[in-house]
């Protein structure tokens, strides 16, 4: 089965989680270690064209799937995100909520977290300051977190 997020093809050794109408991808472009993203399946661009099916499955992953990455990259708490049209930041026209592990002090001043979320857009792929990550390095961590979700996992 091909997995999209918009226009990019995903590879399966990319994507951690899996339920009936999600799944969640490791980052190319990670602002913060364990900084992923939940996506619907069905590949839509904005949040208003999900069923409510849809807005429910998606968020209960992303409940699942925060309360996992909280633990394991040891977080005090999370950032969760939808960048919702283009006018709003969003760069790749395919409904996701970023998940993000937060810690007390990680940005010095809280919200410039959304300045950093801006700059890992996919449009900014060429930034020295934030190169994309290799396939290699997505699949381990993916591999890491894959066993985290038991039987939701696949
Ligand atoms: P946004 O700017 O809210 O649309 O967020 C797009 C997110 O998708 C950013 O965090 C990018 O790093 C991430 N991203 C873009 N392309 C890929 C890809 N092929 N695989 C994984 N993450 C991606």
């Amino acid at each position: 089965m091909t997995i999209t997020f918009g226009p990019h093809t995903i590879r399966p050794g990319q994507v951690f989680f899996r339920s009936a109408l999600s799944y969640g991808l490791v980052n190319l472009k990670p602002i913060a270690p364990g900084h992923v993203l939940v996506v619907p399946h069905r590949l839509v661009p904005r949040f208003t064209d999900l069923t409510p099916d849809e807005v429910s499955d998606l968020f209960q992953s992303a409940q699942t799937i925060g309360r996992v990455i909280e633990r394991q990259f040891r977080g005090e708490s999370l950032t969760l995100a939808v960048q919702d049209g283009p006018a709003a930041g969003q760069t790749v026209p395919h409904v996701h909520v970023h998940i993000i592990p937060r810690r007390f002090g990680d940005w010095t001043n809280n919200d410039d977290i959304y300045v950093d979320l801006e700059k890992s857009s996919v449009a900014r792929v060429d930034n020295p300051e934030r190169p994309p990550r290799s396939e290699e390095e997505m699949a381990v961590e993916a591999d890491m977190l894959r066993p985290l979700f038991g039987e939701t996992a696949h």
